[in-house]
This record gives structure tokens, C-alpha cells and sequence, in this order.
């Protein structure tokens, strides 16, 4: 037996799914995360059954690719019953979907979700008059409190044994008359499920119309006696009204007597500040800030920074934060060589030292146990152990980022931020739905790059691929975690990171502007969202997404990550002629000869000149693989937070190259079979290209400020200006086009 869940997006499908299979499917806050339909089994009947949970939709038109895929699920797959999951606090709204569904020829049991949201505010819900007006049965459950699911089951069970014919609303005669025609000629040419395509026939809907199977002739006559003028002539627009105005009078007396909707009033009252048209934001980027600097910083309350405050070699503040672990390692704090404590540290901090501490102990104990001076010794330790060492540590420091982030979409954060931009880009031609896969990617690209199928239009699925990368993933994490642990000390490694995400943010949003400057055609589909209510994250939901990254991680590591650090390790320990045995010096290697010649193509860039130019270049070329190796390669190469010799110019202007070249292989293999063909070759070109201009544009200016602040200052205020000036150019180029 199968089973299909359909219903609104975020009206807790994905919740229910997960609670009848078991699954820990990842539970997202937007419309458009659950693209694909995923499928488990509920096993506490006596026959087991098959659940699919489709994506989120509002009506089964033909608009979006959701749409077509429950709409084709439900029509054409058949499924025995359709449970449609409805959020109780949002009744009418919901019930819009209900009113399509049941149009098909298949049994339908209506779930009123989130009932202990409505409960909460002591508010009830007239199941029985539902029950009577739609003429199936309704259960109340919680999807997330697990209650009233057995029940839900029991009664999905009984109904999926009887078929059930499809039922229409409609009461206009002139209406229903030309339905039953149009029904009747389809059930002629056996049309199955002939009432849902006749109403959609009639609709124009372009699925239906395109159909060529179906030939409904001589329908004009009837078309003309309905009276469609309030609605430009327009049938769809004409039907739609018309189940609004049944669910509006149906249930509008129910509506009084629930008192569900206070939770929405708070999240309105949230969001006149967290959407306020000014203030929006900038209150993004500064809850964007706290958490890179709860995850970041290395002196949390800016006692250094801000206070000029050091806390001089207290041994069990260093030991607690694990600041000092080396020297209580050293026992140097007696002899009083201890390093000095600037500030206390970020949780992320904290954390990223304990693991240090722990990793370092590792390796100390595996090379105590080793021979000393074979291959092999060299390859575990200096080579894997080193390398994985160095991403390892900063796995906290990732796994704490990613908790922010998950926080931040669980609650319905993140669909303010797509609508804020929407609203501030929209007439620059950028819409707010392409923004949802980019938020996406600050996660990973590869499931950022899929979701760009709930774009309808190629091209601005073409441009969402390319600018996804833009959006730092978690992969590239550790490079920033390192370089922060460069720059400058101790305050200013959250502003670093936090500034390589902004730039990225804002070098795919002028991307985005050039396509749009210099593209041909400029057609912003408009963007429908409800924004969900602000919920408090779900503990269990963010361990799952914890669990999930971490399990990718190790995954990751253990497999493509360790393999390219060993072919590193061997590239770095031998000659051309390797059977002559391991070199002394790594700048006699393979590797470093590789490194060499491509150093000079970087030349311009900054980061690959000097003695150690080669290494950054040669960890840029592996970053290829995977983003960690970046990371994994220069402490193979030698290069840690105490040994990396570059100017703050030289490492911005290498972080932007790695932030803004190709992703790694899994990423571009992604984007190329979501693009069109030629879009895909104008993103490799482009990602190549700006990678390389950014590079060198943002070292040329770090070398203007190291000259003078007024230079530097100089050349950022003749970039802004360039930016409103492209701003300004395209925002005419549409009106013109208009
Ligand atoms: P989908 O888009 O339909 O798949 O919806 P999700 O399953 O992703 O749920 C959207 C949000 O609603 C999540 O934050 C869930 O935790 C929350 N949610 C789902 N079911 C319930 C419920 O019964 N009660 C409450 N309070 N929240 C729920
Ligand atoms: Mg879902």
C-alpha cells in the first residue's frame, strides 16, 4: 500500500514523514528544500506501508517543478490515499490545495497539523463540520509531539480500502453544467480521473491544453456564458475565486471561535523588527557578526581589543580555555614563559583549542611509538597524521558554525533573510527565490546547486549555480579558520571571517548585476512566499542536521581527503626520478617543481610570490578535491598559524581566491548537469575569472593601505561608486526594456 503526503510547504510534512518512517530527513524552513519526494515505510500495521512525502505546493497548477511533481504523483502514480497535512493555525489558507485535491479519484484524509499550536492558545477546531462540508475524514495530530499519528494511520488505512470519486465544490450552474460536459466528452476517451483534468481543461491549465490525447472540442459556446469579466476574461483566475469564496463561507464561522493565530501575532510582531525596511539589513549582517564572533573570536569580550586588557599568565585561565595547552604541556608556566591570555576566548575558540590539544597528543603518542627515520613514519605522521590534524582541529569550530546556521533556518530566520532580499534586489532584477538556494550554500554547494530546480527559469537557475559557491561553504570553514588565526593577532579573526562571507555575499550580488547589465533578457518571476512563524528550534532537529554534517565529514576525511594527502605526501617527499629515495628538502620535491611554474601565473596576485609562494599554490590546485585539502596541504607543506609569512594583503587576496575559484570536483560535477550547456561554460569561465581578478584586485588595494589608509580608502570609495553606477545602470536598462 502507498501512501502520499501532500499539503502546503512548511505545514510539517517532512515532520510527519520523519515520525511515521523513522527518517531523519533533513527538515528545512523554506519552500523548496523538499524537491525531490522522499520515501520510507510505516511498519506498525499489519501490512506494511510505503509513505512519500511530496514537496510542498499551494495549488496544483502548472507553475513550479513542485507543483508538477505531486500533481503528476497524485494523478498518475496512483497512490491508495493521500493523507493532505494541513497547519491547523493557518486553516483557510491551507485548505485552498484541499479543494484541488479532492477533485482527483483518490481517497483523502485530512491531517490538521500543529494542533498543539492551536491547543496552546486554547483554541479548538470543529472537526466535525469539516468532516461533513469536505466529506472525508479529518485527524487531528502534532506532527513534531508525535500525537494522534497512530490514529491518523488507522483511519488512512481503512479509507485507502474504498475508492472514492472525485467531488467538486462549484455550485454556479453555468459552471458545473460545462464541467459535466467537458467531463463527459473526457470519459468518452477514458480519461481517468476525468473531473480533476476536465476542471483543469477548463482553467486552460498548459499541462492539460498540451495534452494531446485528450480532444475536447466545440467548448467556445460555453465558455462565453460564463461571465468572466471581473477577471480580465481570465478562467483560471475565475475558478480560483470561486474556492476561495466556498472555503470563505464554509468555514468562516469556524474561523471566530479559533483563537489559534496568537503565535503568528508574536512572529508579526517579531517581524516588524526583524523585516523592517531599513533596519532589516543591517540587523542581518550584525546576527551574521555575534555568530562569527561566538565562533571565531579569541577574545570574546573584546578585553584586548576594545579595553586594551591583558591578563597576564594566570595558568588555570590558560588551562581552562585550553589557551595555554602547549605551554602546560611545556610546564613552561612555571619557569613563567607562559604566553600572555588576551581575553577570554569564543566557545568556537575554546573548543578548537581542547581539540588541538587533543589531536597533538595523538600524533605525539603515534610518533613515540614509530621508528624514527623510516618512510613510513614519515608518510603516518608527517604526512597523514599532520594534515588530518590540521582539519581536524578545526572541526568544532565547523560543527558550532553549522548549529548557528541551523538555528538560524530551523526557526524561519533564513526565509526572512531570502525575503528581505528579494524585496531590497527585485529591481535590479534579482528575485528573493533564487537567494534561497544561495542561503543554502553556506551550507554545501552540491544540494544548493539541486535546489535551484525550483527556479522556473533557465537562465536565473543558470546564474543561481554559478553564484552559489560565493556562498562559503563548510568546507571552506577551516581556511578561514586558519588564516583568522593569521591575520592579526587576537581581535580581529572574526572580523576576518565574518568580512570573507560578507565579500562573498556581496561579489555574488554584483555577479549577479553584471549578468543582469549585460544579459538580454531581464523577466523577474514574481515571488510568492509565506514567510512560516517563527518557532523555537527543535533540539532533536538540530542534532539530526549536526549528526548529518558531522557524518559527511568523517566520511569525507576518511576517504577523498586522506587519499589526496597521501599523493601530496608522496608528491612532496620525492623526485622526478623517485626511486633514488626521499629528498632531503621539500623544495627538491616533484611537487615543488609543479608548484613553481604554476607560482608565476599567481605572481600578480600576491600569495604566490617568495620562498613558500609554491606551497599556497599548490594548496589552491588541491582545494580542487575537496576544500579541507586546502588546509590538509600547507601543514603537509609546512605552513601553520606559526610558520605563514604572508602580509594581511596577500592572505585576504588568497582567501578571496579560494573562496571564489571552482568549487571542489563534486561541485563543478554538479554544475554541470544542472546548467544548460552554455551556461555551465560561462560559469567555469566565471569563477576562473573572478577568482583571479578578486585575488589581485583585493592585494593591489591591501598594498594602497600599506602605503597610506587615504590610498586604500581611495580606491574602496572608486569601487562603490562603480557598483551604484552598474546598480544604477541596470535598474534603467530594465525600465527601458519594460
Ligand atoms: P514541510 O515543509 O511541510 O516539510 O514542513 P516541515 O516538516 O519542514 O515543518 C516546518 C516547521 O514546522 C518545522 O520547524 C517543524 O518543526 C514545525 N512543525 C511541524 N509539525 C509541527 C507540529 O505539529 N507542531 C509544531 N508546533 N510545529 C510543527
Ligand atoms: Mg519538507
Amino acid at each position: 500500500m502507498k501512501i502520499a503526503l501532500a499539503g502546503n510547504p512548511n505545514c510539517g510534512k517532512t515532520t510527519l514523514f520523519n515520525s511515521l518512517t523513522g527518517a531523519t530527513a533533513h527538515v528545512g524552513n523554506w519552500p523548496g528544500v523538499t524537491v525531490d519526494k522522499k520515501e520510507g515505510w510505516y511498519k506498525k500495521l499489519p501490512e506494511h506501508i510505503q509513505i512519500v512525502d511530496l514537496p510542498g505546493i499551494y495549488s496544483l497548477s502548472p507553475y513550479t517543478p513542485e507543483e508538477i511533481v505531486s500533481r503528476n504523483f497524485i494523478v498518475d502514480e496512483t497512490p491508495d490515499c493521500v493523507i493532505n497535512v494541513i497547519d491547523a493555525t493557518n486553516l483557510e489558507r491551507n485548505l485552498y490545495l484541499t479543494t484541488q485535491i479532492l477533485e482527483i479519484d483518490v481517497p483523502v484524509v485530512i491531517a490538521l497539523n500543529m494542533m498543539d499550536v492551536v491547543q496552546k492558545h486554547g483554541g479548538t477546531i470543529d472537526v466535525q463540520t469539516i468532516e461533513q462540508t469536505l466529506q472525508v475524514p479529518v485527524v487531528e495530530i502534532s506532527a513534531l509531539k508525535n500525537e494522534g499519528i497512530a490514529q491518523l494511520m488507522k483511519v488512512t488505512y481503512q479509507e485507502a480500502k474504498q475508492p472514492r470519486k472525485g467531488t467538486s465544490l462549484f455550485t454556479d450552474t453555468t459552471l458545473t453544467t460545462y464541467i459535466q460536459c467537458v467531463q463527459a466528452k473526457m470519459e468518452q476517451q477514458n480519461v481517468t480521473n476525468s473531473l480533476f483534468h476536465a476542471i483543469k481543461w477548463i482553467e486552460k491549465d498548459r499541462i492539460e491544453r498540451s495534452n494531446q490525447e485528450v480532444v475536447i472540442k466545440d467548448t467556445e459556446q460555453w465558455e462565453k456564458k460564463i461571465d468572466t469579466s471581473a477577471f480580465d476574461g481570465d478562467m483560471e483566475g475565475m475558478i480560483a475565486d470561486a474556492r476561495y469564496q466556498y472555503i470563505a463561507q464554509s468555514f468562516a464561522k469556524m474561523s471566530q471561535n479559533k483563537k489559534g493565530l496568537e503565535s503568528t501575532t508574536t512572529s508579526d510582531r517579531m517581524d516588524r523588527v526583524l523585516t523592517h525596511r531599513i533596519w532589516s539589513i543591517p540587523l542581518f549582517l550584525l546576527v551574521m557578526f555575534i555568530v562569527f564572533h561566538f565562533v571565531f573570536s579569541e577574545d570574546l569580550f573584546f578585553l584586548n581589543g576594545l579595553f586594551g586588557i591583558e591578563i597576564s599568565n594566570p595558568g588555570w585561565i590558560n588551562f581552562l580555555t585550553g589557551m595555554g595547552y602547549e605551554d602546560i604541556l611545556a610546564e613552561t608556566i612555571e619557569n613563567g614563559e607562559a604566553a600572555v591570555l588576551a581575553g577570554i576566548p569564543s566557545l568556537g575558540v575554546f573548543l578548537q583549542n581542547w581539540m588541538g590539544w587533543l589531536t597533538g597528543s595523538v600524533i605525539d603518542l603515534v610518533s613515540g611509538i614509530m621508528p624514527e627515520g623510516t618512510w613510513y613514519t614519515g608518510l603516518i605522521c608527517d604526512g597523514l597524521l599532520t594534515g588530518l590534524d590540521a582539519i581536524f582541529s578545526f572541526l568544532p569550530q565547523i560543527l558550532l558554525l553549522f548549529l548557528f546556521i541551523s538555528i538560524l533556518e530551523d526557526s524561519g530566520y533564513m526565509a526572512r533573510v531570502a525575503f528581505i532580499m528579494d524585496r531590497a534586489f527585485r529591481k535590479f532584477g534579482l528575485s528573493g527565490k533564487a537567494f534561497i538556494p544561495l542561503l543554502m550554500g553556506f551550507g554545501c554547494s552540491v544540494p544548493a546547486m539541486m535546489a535551484t530546480k525550483t527556479l522556473e527559469d533557465e537562465k536565473e537557475r543558470d546564474l543561481a549555480i554559478r553564484l552559489s559557491p560565493f556562498f562559503s561553504c563548510g568546507a571552506k570553514a577551516p581556511i578561514w579558520a586558519m588564516l583568522a588565526a593569521v591575520v592579526a593577532g587576537s581581535f580581529l579573526g572574526d572580523i576576518f571571517v565574518f568580512s570573507i562571507y560578507v565579500l562573498g555575499i556581496v561579489v555574488a550580488i554584483v555577479s549577479a548585476l553584471l549578468m543582469r547589465a549585460f544579459g538580454k533578457k531581464v523577466d523577474v518571476p514574481p515571488f510568492i512566499m509565506e514567510l512560516p512563524a517563527y518557532h523555537m528550534p527543535q533540539f532533536k532537529n538540530l542534532m539530526a542536521h549536526l549528526w548529518e554534517k558531522f557524518k559527511h565529514f568523517i566520511y569525507k576525511a576518511s576517504t577523498i581527503i586522506t587519499a589526496s594527502i597521501i599523493v601530496i605526501w608522496f608528491l612532496s617527499n620525492f623526485q622526478w626520478a623517485f626511486w633514488t629515495g626521499m629528498v632531503d628538502d621539500i623544495s627538491e620535491s616533484m611537487l615543488a617543481d609543479l608548484g613553481r611554474v604554476l607560482q608565476y601565473v599567481f605572481y600578480p596576485c600576491g600569495w604566490s610570490m617568495g620562498q613558500d609562494g609554491w606551497k599556497y599554490t599548490v594548496a589552491s590546485i588541491t582545494g580542487l578535491i575537496a576544500k579541507e585539502d586546502v588546509v590538509g596541504t600547507m601543514s603537509t607543506l609546512g605552513l601553520t598559524e606559526d610558520t605563514i609569512a604572508l602580509s594581511n594583503a596577500a592572505i585576504y587576496a588568497f582567501a578571496a581566491y579560494n573562496l571564489f575559484t571552482l568549487p571542489c570536483f563534486a561541485a563543478v560535477a554538479t554544475a554541470k548537469s544542472e546548467s544548460t550547456k552554455k551556461g555551465f561554460l560561462v560559469t567555469m569561465a566565471w569563477w576562473l575569472g573572478a577568482s583571479y581578478v578578486l585575488s589581485m584586485v583585493i592585494f593591489w588595494m591591501g598594498k594602497l593601505f600599506e602605503i597610506g589608509w587615504y590610498l586604500g580608502l581611495l580606491a574602496i570609495i572608486v569601487l562603490v561608486v562603480a557598483m551604484v553606477l552598474l546598480g544604477e545602470f541596470v535598474v534603467k536598462k530594465r525600465k527601458v526594456a519594460k
